[in-house]
Parts: structure tokens; sequence; C-alpha cells
């Protein structure tokens, strides 16, 4: 184990073989390593784009043995990895991030005593083992463990809804109280492994039941509020000891407050647009990051719109990409996933330049023609 660069030709393995995965791994070939990716799946994203791909749960310490084998250096594309496997991981090889930050991000209540005892501001928010522990309603109650894109949370008006919701309490929760919030946001940011930062432009996020939909950069709020939320963030992962790309999700309250949602200790769809609208990809970022390279520069050459393909848009078949031909700035990017199902995050579009909302709006008006015609 050494202190120094990933030099290349070295291989980068990746734990976890989804789109966050495959775009860290064709990024890190632009930066000259070799990669290796992890995933129960053969054909999943990731595995179709490196050069070693291994087939095993995330889970499983002897998966993650393997991995690490065929791996100099290892990273991570998702959070709720069993610390076993982790452990095994980072016993054998470098690990950025260390099992140490995902131990504090993976379970939300440690999450958010780690924010409490940090002094970050959040939303009130306690322990729920059942409907019992709910100090007033309304009030959304989040599974501590494996809830993402709104899955494992439940919004709760009344104690009849509770009773009517009770298997949201067939694990542990947390309660939060609902927050009126005036935008969503979220700040990625890269922290490399001697401490040294580099934040991208703070965006604005509009989620559809439960998933993100839509991310707008810059973010619209007043320039002292953006920079108090890159301020935050930075400090989150220093205090962390983050190593690699992390994204703060933050409410703005109405007077430009904010609150701590969530913290992904990884590259996160929020950032999405980097790749197409910064000149270092959220990804390459993750990649120099971990490898021990130095960051890249973050400006934007332009606003920047980012939009979710989910499953639902290949209902009756493969879109007929066509429909977005001519749309200047516009970059389409799919997952390569064979099977799409409903609310399944199959790519993205990025669209780029002064006109970034004229051309969504094209955009997005050609593609519901095509769902409809379908
Ligand atoms: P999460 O999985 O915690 O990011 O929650 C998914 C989405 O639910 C968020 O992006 C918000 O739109 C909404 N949400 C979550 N927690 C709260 C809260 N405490 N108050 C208001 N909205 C929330």
């Amino acid at each position: 184990m050494t202190d120094g660069a990933l030099a290349s030709g070295k291989t980068l393995g990746i734990l976890g073989g989804g789109q966050l995965g495959r775009m860290i791994a064709q990024a890190a070939r632009g930066l000259g390593f070799k990669t290796a990716a992890l995933d129960a799946a053969a054909d999943a994203p990731a595995l179709q784009v490196v050069d070693f791909p291994v087939v095993g749960s995330v889970d499983d310490p002897a998966a993650a043995r393997r991995l690490a084998e065929v791996s100099d250096l290892l990273t991570l594309e998702w959070e709720l990895i069993a610390p076993a496997a982790l452990e095994e991981a980072a016993r054998l090889k470098p690990l950025h991030p260390a099992p140490s930050v995902l131990a504090v991000i993976r379970d939300r209540k440690t999450q958010r005593e780690f924010l409490a005892r940090r002094g970050f501001p959040q939303t009130e928010w306690g322990a729920a083992a059942s409907a019992a522990d709910l100090p007033f309603y309304p009030v959304i109650v989040k599974r501590r463990t494996h809830g993402y894109d709104g899955k494992g949370q439940a919004r709760l008006a009344s104690p009849a809804d509770a009773a009517a919701s009770a298997d949201i309490f067939a694990a542990p929760c947390v309660w939060e109280k609902i927050v009126p919030f005036e935008a969503e946001i979220s700040a990625i940011l890269a922290r490399g492994r001697r401490g040294e930062t580099a934040v991208y432009p703070v965006a604005e996020n509009a989620h559809r039941d439960g998933i993100l939909r839509t991310t707008r950069a810059p973010a619209r709020v007043p320039p002292a509020v953006a920079r108090a939320a890159e301020e935050l963030a930075l400090e989150i992962a220093s205090s962390l000891g983050h190593v690699g790309v992390m994204a703060v999700e933050m409410f703005v309250l109405p007077g430009g407050g904010l609150l701590v949602n969530e913290i992904a200790p990884r590259v996160h769809n929020s950032g999405h647009y980097t790749l197409g609208a910064c000149a270092t990809s959220q990804f390459e970022q993750h990649a120099r990051a971990v490898a021990g390279l130095p960051l890249g520069p973050t400006s934007a050459s332009g606003p920047a719109l980012m939009v979710n393909l989910l499953g639902d848009l290949w209902e009756n078949g493969q879109p007929d990409w066509s429909a977005l031909d001519g749309i200047p700035g516009l970059s389409l990017h799919l997952y390569g996933k064979s099977s799409a199902r409903p609310g399944r995050k199959m790519g993205h579009y990025v669209v780029v330049g002064p006109n970034a909302d004229e051309e969504l709006a094209r955009a997005d008006a050609r593609l519901s023609a095509l769902a409809r015609r379908a």
C-alpha cells in the first residue's frame, strides 16, 4: 500500500455496478486507469464497461475479496454495502471513502446524530420503533437503512394514517418534522486524500414520487445562500474525513436558511449535469480524488439542466431518440440496462447553454409526444 497517486495502467476497483459505477469507470479510463467492478448481475451497467468484471454480491466479503484481488485501489458507488464486505475490501487494498465514513452515513439515525453532534442544521427528528414514538402529525417516517429514491418512507397525516401504514415500522425508523421548503438543492464537492477540496455550482432539484426528476444548475437561490450551502457541505465532508465526491442535499427555507436533508458519500444523480456542463465531471473528479491526483476545475460552461429518463418511457419499447435530434447543447446518456421498469433510472440527458430552459422544454415535449405515440 502506498500513499502516492495511483499510476497509469493500475486498476481502480468499484464496489457496485450500477450507472454511477459505470460513469466512474468510463472517466477513470480517461485518466489512464484500468477498471474493475463488482455486482451480482453479470450485465450490470458498470460490468459492461470495465476491464475486470467481478460477479458477486457487494454484501459478500468473499466477493469483495475477489474484487480487491484484481484491483490496486478501491472505491464505491453506493453507501449501502454490508460492513463485513467493506472491512474485507479495506483490509486488502486502500479503500476511499473509508468504512468509518460509511458507518456514519449508512443509517439515517447515526447520520442525524453526527449532524447534531457537529451542530449542522437539520429538521427536528427522533428515533421511532412504532407509531407510539411519533411526537406529532403530520410527520415523515423513514426507515433507518436501505431507503432511497423515496422508498422506505411514509408521510403520515394522522394516527389513523399511521395505523394504515404500520408496515413501515417492520424495520427501525426515524421520524422527521416536515420542512416547508422553498427549494431542494444539493452541493456536490470533492475532497482529496490530503484534505484539498473543490465544489461545484450548487444545483436545484425537483422530485416526483420521491425520485429525482430534474436538476438545474446553478440553483435559483441568492449568491449568499449558494455560498452558505457550499461551505456547509465542505465542513461536513471535512468533519467526516471523507475522500472522494460527496453530495449534500439540503432544504432552502423561506428567508434563505438551510437544513441538511441527506448526505451521499459518493457521486450523485444531482451531479450528473457536471458531465457535459463542467470542466471536470463529478465522475472524473471522484476518480482523481480517490486516486490521489490533483482535483480538476469545477467551473461550468453555462447554465445546465439534467433530466432523468425513467423506465416508464420504455413502456412501448425503446424510445426513438431521433426525437432529440437537433436540440443545441443536448447530450444523451444511456446506462445499458436491458430491462425497463417504471421508476427505474435508464438514462438521462443534459442540456447546457444560455437557452437550456427552452431547449429542455422542446426536448420534453418531443419525448412526451413520442411516449404518447408509441
Ligand atoms: P430522502 O430520501 O430523504 O431524500 O427524501 C426524498 C424526498 O422526500 C426529498 O427529496 C423531499 O422532497 C422529501 N422529503 C424528505 N424528507 C422531508 C422532510 N423532512 N420535509 C419535507 N420533505 C421531505
